[in-house]
C-alpha cells in the first residue's frame, strides 16, 4: 500500500528494548475522530489514524477491521516520518496485550 495512506508505524520487539517508550501511547487517543493507534517498526513514532485510515490499514494487512479497535493498534514497516523511498510498506494488526507482555 501508499506510505502516504498514514503517517506513522515500530517493531514491538523492538520497542520493548527502548526503555523510553511509553506503551500507554497506545493506549490512549486524543483525536476526537481517531479510532486506532499507527506505531512504525523504524522509528517508533505513534500517530493516531482516522476510521478512513483504519480501513486501509486493515486491507493493508489482509485482515478484518475488528469491531474493537480499543486493545488494538497498526504495526507498519515504516513510515513518512522516517522513509522518504517509495518501498513498499508492510502493516500488521497486533494486540496491545501481547505487546505488553
Ligand atoms: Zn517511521
Amino acid at each position: 500500500m501508499e506510505k502516504s495512506f498514514y503517517l506513522g508505524s515500530v517493531d514491538a520487539e523492538h520497542v520493548k528494548k527502548e526503555k523510553n517508550f511509553d506503551v500507554n501511547k497506545l493506549l490512549t487517543l486524543e483525536n476526537n475522530d481517531a479510532v486506532v493507534n499507527i506505531m512504525c517498526n523504524n522509528c517508533h513514532s505513534v500517530v493516531e489514524g482516522t476510521m478512513a485510515a483504519a480501513v486501509s490499514l486493515a486491507q493493508a494487512a489482509n485482515v478484518d477491521l475488528p469491531e474493537n479497535l480499543s486493545d488494538k493498534y497498526f504495526l507498519t514497516s515504516c513510515c513518512l516520518l522516517c522513509d522518504q523511498s517509495d518501498n513498499e510498506v508492510s502493516v500488521e494488526l497486533k494486540g496491545i496485550k501481547q505487546f505488553v507482555n
